[in-house]
């Protein structure tokens, strides 16, 4: 980390005082309470969960703790949901660059999200084994929730007043038409099990492989057209708090959203988790591994939040979002939140990596992109780097030699996720 410290440009520097009266400044709200809850019935063993609470952005200042929730649902096997619960969180704080403030570190996290996916995917890879894995990844910071899945486990959003809001997107082939068009033009095939006789059974699968998802950690035995990145949604609640309910499908099979929401409101956390993982047994009985988490985002003032009955479901509905403008997409929006309108700062869904990682001002200026990989974060010899705009009849970069750079190897890994070419890795 040392050496890392001297390559840094100068302007990155800013002395610690200055950042604590910036961050004082920007604190208008008092930071709320997070309590946490977790529940799980396992039959096939393949779930796993990650609940820390005492991460820090600033290391030794607890006033910049922030907490991380997650979940990993695995399929043939639990190696890459294991691999990936000790792993995802570490990439994505490293592509993090240092010394930002807090509102230039929450907007720096939708790109780190990102390339600590593709890394915790290849580094996995690179093991040989097969097994894949969802991963839902949700980083509470005071009032702002920042989420990034590949796969099917959902994290939600109630609300004060009973809005329920999805923050993720099911990357499931049977409900997702978008998706199912990229995994057909990255050269996969997209259909169902067919048993003797023709008949066609179960979901809709991707061949080869017969994965039901479109995107996951791992999976090296599955085309690369299923890929590791994720869709990031980034919000920033109002003074009224919210409870996140985040949940592997076995839950998603059994209860809708608003189900889930509505069965457990009024209870604390703990309780709330137990509860949903109840209703679903109750209503489906245990197919699959069922595991849930629950996160209360509770104003200073109030010790416990009971959500109240809902009222005027879909006036407050259309009212819940505040939409961002287009184009200022990477920008956090300046306005305050009003009670119970939640603030839509970031979201993005696209499985293009130079969508992800490029195209963005303050992407010199922020990283070292210069001399590391945007990826993996190794070091590049100036000669070494490969634009990630280079070569791609999609860039809408008119500056194809700039940053972010990414090493040889990631930027082969890009192309296999595009179709461009067979990847690197395959199983014997
Ligand atoms: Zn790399």
């Amino acid at each position: 980390m040392a050496s890392g410290e001297g390559r840094r440009h100068r302007h990155d520097l800013v002395p610690l005082a200055a950042l604590i009266s910036r961050e004082m400044k920007n604190e208008k709200m008092e930071k709320p309470t997070v309590r946490y809850g977790h529940a799980a019935q396992s039959r096939k063993g393949e779930d796993y969960f990650l609940i820390k609470t005492d991460c820090q952005r600033v290391p030794g200042n607890p006033s910049s703790t922030f907490s991380v929730f997650a979940i990993f649902d695995g399929h043939n096997g639990n190696a890459a949901a294991i691999f990936t619960r000790e792993h995802l969180l570490s990439h994505v704080l490293s592509a993090v660059p240092r010394g930002l403030g807090r509102e230039e570190w929450l907007q720096a996290l939708p790109r780190a999200l990102v390339a600590g996916f593709v890394k915790t995917d290849k580094e996995f890879q690179s093991r040989g084994e097969t097994s894949g894995t969802t991963a839902t990844f949700v980083i509470v910071d005071a009032w702002t929730v920042t989420v990034a899945s590949v796969g099917d486990s959902r994290c939600i959003l109630d609300t004060q007043g009973g809005a329920v809001s999805t923050l993720t997107v099911d990357h499931r082939l049977e409900e997702n038409v978008e998706e199912r068009e990229r995994v057909t033009a990255s050269g996969g095939e997209v259909g169902r099990l067919s048993i003797v006789g023709g008949a066609e059974i179960g979901p809709l699968r991707c061949w080869p492989g017969g994965l039901c998802l479109s995107r996951s950690i791992g999976d090296m035995d599955v085309g690369e057209f299923i890929v590791p990145i994720p869709y990031v949604k980034q919000v920033k609640l109002s003074n009224a708090g919210g409870r996140l309910i985040i949940a592997s499908d076995g839950i998603w099979d059994a209860l809708s959203s608003e189900m889930a929401a509505k069965s457990c409101r009024g209870l604390p956390a703990e309780l709330a988790a137990r509860q949903v993982v109840k209703e679903a047994l109750r209503t489906r009985g245990l197919k699959d591994d069922t595991t849930c988490i629950v996160v209360d985002i509770i104003p200073p003032d109030n010790s416990i939040q009971p959500l109240p009955p809902p009222k005027k479901q879909n006036k407050l509905r259309a009212l819940l979002f505040r939409k961002r403008s287009r184009d200022s997409a990477n920008k956090l929006s300046k306005k305050l939140s009003a009670v119970g309108i939640v603030e839509e700062l970031f979201e993005e869904g696209s499985a293009m990596l130079a969508e992800r990682l490029g195209n963005d001002d303050s992407a010199g200026q922020t990283t070292s992109g210069l001399f590391t990989c945007a990826v993996c974060q190794v070091d590049l010899a100036p000669s070494e780097g490969i634009s990630v705009h280079a070569g791609s009849i999609f860039s809408t970069s008119t500056k194809p030699w700039q940053g972010p750079f990414l090493c040889a190897d990631c930027r082969n890994k890009k192309d296999a996720m595009e179709g461009k070419r067979p990847s690197g890795v395959k199983v014997a």
